[in-house]
């Protein structure tokens, strides 16, 4: 199978909503009137962001997901999206599994393919995603207040404690596992909610690399600090129950880490003013999708952690960073 062939049988579908699809040197898209394009991109690299045994059918969902979770943070309506693969060769029950899995999440959100690249390489996934949202209304990260409400969506942690069965440094029983990887590989792009809370959030982002890094871009663009009540955070993690140390106790400082810090979540982190606690409420409704309280922006910078009666947490939680050293 060449290049061109591989691109007709398993990525080139009739263009619907953009005025040219797949096929030609450009696609050509046409934004609804007077609207902005929200656009971003992101890549998933073989052994960086992926296992290479993962099912491609999940890693297609997983590869659009984290992008439309992009358009989800900003408030944007997702559109249309370019994919560019390196492939080592053209495996065609991978490619059969990967492009189901791309297209049915593709099509739950009506988001069309429109063109991409294709080349021989280490496996690698660039998808750019285009999105939009009405002029002065996406969701930014430098909108937050001191003395708005802090609010996380889902449930956060998850996707790292798989992580850390996979790599056998940690071990739970089959059916939390199981519970836990579907977060790893099939996580939910918010998109919905994103959209409830155009107007309603004063800032927002996505949850990539971990509750603690992805809410300080929100702190630092926003000039603010934030306080987390921990007792609340901890019950984020949905797999809490079978945390438990040797002796059977609740092991705290596991699932605080992987809530705190775990990445690869892909919920919403966001700000709102306390008057509009019924509206944030509204939104979670129309969304369908869980919201929770979990602190308060702060005038004065950084994160504070504290426990359910207001005293300090003194502990320090790093989020990923592909250039830590
Ligand atoms: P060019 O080299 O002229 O940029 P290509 O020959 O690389 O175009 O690709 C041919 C057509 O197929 C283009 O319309 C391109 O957007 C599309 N395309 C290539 N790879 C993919 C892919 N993985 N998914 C969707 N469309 C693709
Ligand atoms: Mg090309």
């Amino acid at each position: 199978m060449g290049e061109f062939e591989l691109i007709d049988r398993y990525f080139k579908r009739p263009a619907r909503r953009a005025a040219l699809g797949v096929g030609d040197d450009c696609a050509l898209l046409a934004p609804a009137p007077g609207m902005q394009l929200a656009v971003s991109s992101d890549m998933l690299i073989e052994g960086r962001h992926f296992l290479s045994t993962v099912d491609p059918f999940k890693l297609g969902h997983k590869a659009l997901a984290v992008n439309l979770s992009d358009l989800a943070a900003c408030g944007a309506k997702p559109l249309a999206f370019t994919l560019a693969l390196a492939l080592p060769q053209a495996d065609e029950a991978w490619l059969d599994g990967f492009s189901r899995g791309l297209f049915a999440l593709a099509d739950a959100h009506d988001c069309e393919l429109i063109g991409g690249d294709t080349t021989r390489g280490p496996l690698a996934i660039c998808i750019t995603v285009f999105g939009e949202v009405p002029p002065g209304q996406a969701l930014l990260r430098s909108g937050a207040r001191a003395g708005d409400d802090l609010y996380v969506s889902g449930t956060l942690g998850d996707a790292r404690l798989a992580l850390e069965v996979f790599r056998g440094t940690r071990s739970l029983p089959q059916p939390a596992f199981h519970a836990a990887r579907i977060r790893m590989e099939t996580p939910t792009p918010r998109v919905a909610l994103g959209l409830a809370l155009r107007g309603v959030a004063t800032a927002a982002a996505d949850i990539s690399d971990g509750l603690v890094g992805d809410l300080g871009h929100i702190l630092k663009a926003s000039r603010v600090g934030a306080c987390i009540d921990t007792s609340i955070a901890i019950n984020l993690i949905a797999n809490r129950g079978h945390l438990t140390l040797g002796n059977g106790q609740f092991d705290a400082e596991t699932a605080l880490e992987c809530v705190l810090a775990g990445g690869d979540d892909y919920e919403l982190v966001f700000t709102a003013p306390p008057s509009a606690r019924s509206r944030v409420k509204a939104a979670a409704l129309q969304s369908e999708t869980s919201v929770t309280r979990i602190g308060v922006i702060e005038a004065a910078s950084g994160l504070r952690l504290v426990d359910a009666t207001g005293q300090p947490v003194h502990r320090r939680f790093a989020s990923f960073d592909h250039f830590a050293s």
